[in-house]
């Protein structure tokens, strides 16, 4: 009887230790008399008739049976020696009494175990933190590259559209430029053009077609103008009017052309003897005004027969000689125009009653 238990429990024991060595965690079995029953790393001590000499491992067998004295199960901490490190090492076992058996069954780890994982792990998750710090360095610096090599392209493709816009802008202010230019110059041309026109109409309206002296309108309103000033400025004025004698025969013996070259050049004749300030102008069909202006009356009637004389003197193609017969006046500050010409025309038809070529004052 007792051979067959010892040789059930042998086959129960080579059970556990395949259990054990299929299990992941080690695992030992004793009994409470000190004998180990089943031990994968101490297999010379295993046995129940097995004196154990090592005193590291009855210890730790005598700790393990103290420790589950009165208790079912437990757990215990003890020194045991680590193959792993090599060293001892502190080893944290859970014990357990096989109930109706004196077995005891127990399973252990080392701190430094736990410790090492955990210091593993810790490396492991920091390599793999470092390669995927790295991989997302690595990607954050292609997306950077990425990134500025885009913004480059377009910032190139922005810059060209704009420098070929402004290229546009520059061309078209240019052409604006040369169009105003144009046109500025246009301006400054047709407004020389129209002034020279406003001229020629201002030159067309006031001169005499024939003469070329002050038409009868023109010299009538510098007339009024130099009365006026020299009411204001209490300066003299003097007026010459003057008739070309016996003109009509002229004309009837000539002809109306040579009546007409007649007029200009005596117009030119008299022009040529006035002074700078003096004006002349054709007041009819062949009576002229001089106005004399700062001219007191001694100095104008000293003129009137000075030019007289020219005229006199002076020999005109195909008709010879000339004459012409003049009024001479210095005109009154009270005096309006209309008796001034009654005075100057009064004065002109007593030089013809004295028998022509003369000056009346
Ligand atoms: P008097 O000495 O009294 O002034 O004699 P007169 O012949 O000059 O006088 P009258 O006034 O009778 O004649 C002026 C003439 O002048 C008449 C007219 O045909 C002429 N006459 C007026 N204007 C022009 C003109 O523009 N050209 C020409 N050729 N003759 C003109
Ligand atoms: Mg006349
Ligand atoms: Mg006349």
């Amino acid at each position: 009887m007792d051979t067959a238990i010892k040789k059930m429990d042998k086959e129960l024991y080579s059970l556990i230790d395949t259990v054990d060595s299929t299990a992941q965690n080690y695992m030992f079995l004793l009994n409470t008399k000190g004998n180990l029953l089943v031990h994968k790393h101490l297999p010379q001590f295993v046995g129940e008739d097995r004196n154990i000499s090592n005193k590291l491992v009855t210890d730790t067998v005598h700790n393990i049976i103290d420790a589950l004295k009165d208790k079912g199960k437990t757990t215990t901490i003890y020194d045991w020696f680590n193959n792993e490190t090599n060293v001892m090492n502190k080893k944290y076992s859970y014990i357990q009494k096989i109930p109706h058996s004196d077995w005891i069954i127990g399973s252990g780890f080392y701190l430094s175990d736990i410790e090492n994982k955990v210091m593993k792990q810790k490396i492991t998750m920091y390599e793999t933190y470092n390669l995927k710090s790295q991989y997302i360095f690595y990607i954050a610096i292609f997306l950077i590259v990425l990134s500025l090599l885009f913004s480059f392209f377009v910032s190139k493709m922005v810059k060209n559209s704009f420098s070929k816009y402004n290229d546009k802008i520059n061309d078209k202010t240019t052409q604006l430029g040369e169009l105003n230019q144009s046109l500025e110059q246009k301006v400054v041309e047709r407004t020389a053009e129209l002034n020279k026109i406003k001229d020629d109409f201002e030159k067309l309206a006031t001169t005499d077609a024939l003469t070329h002296i002050n038409n009868r309108y023109s010299i009538m309103k510098i007339l009024l103008s130099e009365i006026s000033r020299s009411n204001r400025y209490k300066t003299s004025l003097s007026i010459i009017m003057y008739d070309i004698d016996f003109f009509k025969n002229v004309n009837d013996t000539y002809g109306h052309d040579v009546g007409d070259n007649v007029l200009a050049t005596l117009s030119n004749v008299v022009k040529n003897n006035l002074r700078q300030v003096d004006i002349i102008g054709r007041y009819g069909g062949e009576e002229f005004l001089i106005l004399l202006p700062n001219t007191m009356l001694t100095n104008a009637k000293e003129y009137a027969e000075r030019l007289r004389k020219k005229v006199e003197e002076y020999s005109f193609e195909t008709v010879g000689k000339v004459t012409i017969s003049m009024g001479i006046v210095e005109i009154e500050p009270t005096e309006n125009i209309n008796e001034i010409f009654k005075r100057v025309d009064n004065l002109l038809y007593i030089s013809k009653n004295n028998g022509r070529n003369k000056i009346s004052f």
